[in-house]
């Protein structure tokens, strides 16, 4: 069985969207992460902080779907990372009102013993020094390196996370993301530009408009199924990557063929992820209600057409 390895943020989020708002709930990009690729029955752990405001039944949730959160640090007297924010009317943007890092500030990642010789890893969206410490702690390179980003670190720290693009195979951030690394607006000369900097595949996601794959002048495009409701799209970036890279660990074949299928379970995941607040509907998820909505997507998109 592969091991899958995940970094990043393990939080509390606060969420405001047109249907209501939460206080403080579980959230976090590694959260998010793990309950997605979990669906995939691989052998699955998280590196993380949390302060010791953190209540241990939220860890347990983790535990129950067999995630491994002895990577988890707990800093006793610290806060735990804590991210506020309020989606628009459309859902597909929003503002930051609180980010604020607190134990995060200062951690010092530790990848435990028997994730060293992790087949697959997924770097969540963090600071990219942290992400850049657990690629120096694996002694032998995973089969695949999957990092996820956003804003706040081109932002903030642009040219440590530029060192970790370089080392990577696969980038997925949304496209405004991929507007602002590349500094072109046009997607396809965005992912170009992206792939010179490092990874050999690029996905770029677009909301409720899908996602898109390239590989060095391949391209394959999945789109989000057309939801009747959507509730909080807290989340979905981060399912989105736990469902891609979920579906790799399991088959095991990086290919891109193997790709364009792993592209579609990261957005039926992710499908679900945005129809209640929070973690909740990804806690309570059956295989049947996965693989029922599978078929949905496959005839979304199936058609047939004489060329002439
Ligand atoms: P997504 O909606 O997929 O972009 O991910 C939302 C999750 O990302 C929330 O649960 C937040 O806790 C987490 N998050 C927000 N900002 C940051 C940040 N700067 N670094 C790491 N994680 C973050």
């Amino acid at each position: 069985m592969s091991k899958l390895l995940i970094v990043g943020t393990v939080a509390f989020d606060a969420i405001e969207t047109p249907f209501g708002k939460t206080d403080k709930i579980l959230g976090g990009a590694a959260t998010y992460i793990s309950l997605s690729a979990s669906q995939f029955g691989i052998n699955s752990g998280i590196v993380s902080v949390v302060g010791g405001d953190f209540p241990k039944k939220y860890l347990k949730k983790l535990n129950k779907r067999f995630i491994n959160t002895d990577g988890v640090e707990i800093v006793e007297n610290g806060k735990t990372f804590f991210w506020k924010g309020k989606y628009h009317n459309d859902l597909n943007s929003r503002d930051t009102l609180i980010t604020d890092l607190n134990v995060l500030a200062d951690f010092k990642p530790i990848v435990p013993e028997n994730f060293k010789d992790t087949d697959f890893l997924m770097l969540g969206n963090l600071h990219p020094t942290v992400q850049m410490e657990v690629i120096k702690q694996i002694p032998n390179r995973p089969k695949l390196v999957v990092l996820d980003t956003m804003n706040f670190w081109m932002d903030n720290t642009l040219p440590e996370l530029m060192e970790v693009i370089a080392k990577i195979d696969v980038i997925t951030i949304n496209d405004e993301e991929a507007r602002q690394l590349s500094g072109e607006y046009s997607l396809v000369k965005a992912a170009q530009k992206i792939h010179n900097m490092g990874p050999k595949y690029v996905v770029i996601k677009k909301g409720e408009h899908g996602a898109l794959l390239f590989n060095n002048g391949n391209v394959f495009y999945a789109p989000a199924l057309p939801l009747e409701e959507v509730f909080d799209p807290t989340g979905a970036g981060d399912t989105f990557a736990g469902g891609f890279i979920g579906h790799m660990a399991k088959s095991g074949d990086i290919s891109f063929e193997n790709m364009k299928r792993a592209v579609i379970s990261g957005s039926n995941l992710a499908s679900f992820c945005v129809e209640k607040f929070g973690t909740e509907r990804m806690e309570n998820l059956s295989q049947e209600e996965i693989q029922k909505r599978l078929l949905q997507f496959k005839l979304l998109t199936q058609f047939e057409i004489e060329l002439s």
